[in-house]
This record gives C-alpha cells, sequence and structure tokens, in this order.
C-alpha cells in the first residue's frame, strides 16, 4: 500500500510517500480502509519529534475514518463493511479508571494512534477495536475523521471536565482552531457566555458566527485586562487550548472560584505558577485529555441536531501531508485539513 512515512523527525518535507507492505489484523483488532485522516497540531508535534513514544519512520494520523474490510481472531461487535473512526488513543476496558468511565487514565493499555501504533496516513491501518468508534451511515468521512478530535474533544472539555452550566461565562484560547470552534459552539449550546480569544483579526467574524458573544483580539496574548473589563469579575471558566503561551493570562482573567480546564499546549514548555492566586481566588486547574466512545456519540448526535457544525475546511489528497503541516505551522487554517488517500 501507499502511505505517508515520516522518514525522520524535522521539517515537513521528512513526510514523504512511500511504498509499505500492507498491515495485517491480528488479535482483537480490524483492518480499515481509510477514507479520510485529519491533520491536528499534535502531528505537527510529533513531527518535530517532540513525542516520546514515537520512532522514526512512522505512520502519523490519529483522526483516521474508513470501512472495516477485514477481522482479526476474537473481536466481537465489529464486521466487514462496518464505518468506524479512531479514537485517539486506546485503553484496557478493565481498570479502574476504564471501569469508571475515565478511559484517558488508563494505564494498562495507552497506546495512541500514530505513536506506537502506525496512523491513519495511509490506504490501509490497522486498528486494535478498543481504539474504534462506531460512525452512523449519514456523516460524511472527512467529518466522520475529525470528530473525535475537535468535536468529541470539545464534548469531553465543555461538559465532562469544564462542566459548563448555563449562565457561566466561558473563555476559550485558540477559538478559531479545530478544537476551538466546536467547542464555541458547544458552550453557547448549552447556555454559556462565550469569549474567544483569538490573535487574528480576520478570524473574527467566523468566531461570532460559530456563537461567540464577544471576541477578544489579542496579538500580543495579553488578554486578562479585556476579559476582565468585559465581565467584571472575570471569566468563570477558562478552556485553555493554547496551553503555556496564555496559561498565565487565562489564570488571570478567571472569577474568584474559576476553573481552567488545559485542554492543549502547542509549544510543549512549563509555566510558572502564582500559588498565591490559585489559593486567595480557590481557583481550579483541570486537565483534558482524549475522547471516549460515548463522548464521540455524543458529537454525532450534536451535528445530528445541528447543534454543532463540523468544519472541515478543505480535504488534500494523502500526498500534500507535508502541505498541510506547513500550513498548519504557519496558522494559515481556520476549521480542520484533511487528507484522502487515492485508492
Ligand atoms: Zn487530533
Ligand atoms: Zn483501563
Amino acid at each position: 500500500m501507499e502511505a505517508v512515512v515520516l522518514v525522520s523527525f524535522g521539517v515537513p518535507e521528512n513526510l514523504q510517500m512511500r511504498q509499505v507492505p500492507d498491515p495485517s489484523p491480528g488479535q482483537d483488532e480490524v483492518l480499515l480502509r481509510v477514507q479520510a485522516c485529519g491533520v491536528c497540531f499534535h502531528d505537527v508535534i510529533n513531527r518535530r519529534g517532540d513525542l516520546p513514544r514515537t520512532n522514526v519512520p512512522a505512520i502519523l494520523g490519529h483522526e483516521a475514518a474508513g470501512q472495516v474490510i477485514e477481522v482479526g481472531s476474537g473481536v466481537e461487535g465489529w464486521s466487514v463493511g462496518d464505518r468506524a473512526a479512531t479514537l485517539q488513543r486506546l485503553h484496557c476496558g478493565d481498570c479502574r479508571h476504564c471501569s469508571g468511565g475515565r478511559n484517558s487514565l488508563c494505564k494498562e493499555d495507552t497506546r495512541f494512534f500514530g505513536e506506537e501504533i502506525p496512523g491513519g496516513y495511509a490506504d490501509y491501518m490497522v486498528a486494535p477495536v478498543a481504539g474504534l468508534g462506531r460512525v452512523p451511515q449519514e456523516v460524511e468521512w472527512p467529518v466522520a475523521a475529525t470528530a473525535c478530535c475537535t468535536s468529541g474533544t470539545a464534548v469531553h472539555v465543555v461538559r465532562t471536565r469544564g462542566r459548563v452550566q448555563r449562565g457561566e461565562t466561558v473563555l476559550i484560547t485558540g477559538a478559531s482552531g479545530g478544537v476551538g470552534m466546536q467547542a464555541v459552539q458547544l458552550a453557547r449550546h448549552d447556555g454559556a457566555r462565550v469569549i474567544a480569544v483569538t490573535s487574528s483579526e480576520r478570524k473574527v467574524d467566523v468566531l461570532r458566527e460559530a456563537g461567540a458573544h464577544e471576541v477578544v483580539v489579542s496579538g500580543d496574548l495579553d488578554f486578562s485586562r479585556q476579559v476582565r473589563d468585559l465581565t467584571g469579575e472575570g471569566a468563570d471558566v477558562a478552556l485553555e487550548i493554547v496551553g503555556s503561551l496564555t496559561f498565565e493570562q487565562s489564570m488571570r482573567a478567571l472569577a474568584p472560584g474559576g476553573r481552567l480546564v488545559v485542554v492543549g499546549n502547542l509549544k510543549t514548555q512549563s509555566v510558572a505558577i502564582n500559588p498565591g492566586l490559585v489559593i486567595v481566588k480557590e481557583l481550579e486547574i483541570r486537565g483534558a485529555y482524549a475522547t471516549t466512545r460515548e463522548e464521540l456519540g455524543q458529537a454525532f448526535e450534536l451535528f445530528a441536531t445541528g447543534a454543532l457544525r463540523p468544519w472541515v475546511s478543505e480535504v488534500l489528497p494523502l500526498s500534500d501531508a507535508w502541505r498541510a503541516h506547513q500550513r498548519l505551522e504557519a496558522r494559515d487554517v481556520t476549521g480542520r485539513l484533511v487528507l484522502t488517500p487515492d485508492h
């Protein structure tokens, strides 16, 4: 089969089309004919060599969708022809975290598509069924591929981890990206007042259309004062999609008792926290990681009712993976880019 292989860590041009052996499914795995694979900033971080569990040569891509075309031994509940999309990571299904519904915390099986398991930048991929969700018939492949990491993640962040309540004010950084656009829509749908932060004036209209009540343009990433001016006390919840670069500003923008939900870290670096601020404002800092099968199902339901509009901005041939990476790094993308193999 053909696949885009990351031949060595570094520049986008290291993503090269290659002939590789056809994969075949083992125990508890299926073979998917990949129909679409989203390109996520996580892939950029992975390509640069900043994720410790990936070894090159590697096939990236954790946002894949396709049909099951072969079923390995021991697989129950999946058959040839089923429509599937990958969850970002696997989980064991048995440990105390999995039993409690917090699959993201499972330590028994932490494999991630595109890292330890070859991903979806390929004609075909093998997927352990623990890492798959079902795709309804009416959902198109590019939307199916990106639903988990954008809309599913938004469900995880806004509802499961953020516990956003009607009437609360929600600040969202990196709001014009794939997760951000979905989080803006979902928080609005769930009754929150939404303040979106973006670095670019060009993205204001699209964020307002998505449902943001206020859009703060902050090229220098100094937005906490503007948020306090808009809200008085500050935001009740900050959804931190950018990570270290905006973390301190998001903390300062919180109202007393506010919660900071951290879901993205574009630059993998540390931040300084003033414990005094956390103490006197009784702030909560929560992480949010990956999407459960149930949350992916919620995302598909939100599409069906029109509450969420999936936003695939462009579909590119698989061989353009390197270009997609270049554009993502240049912040030239609103929404999601998706690759499709040429079967
Ligand atoms: Zn992703
Ligand atoms: Zn587990």
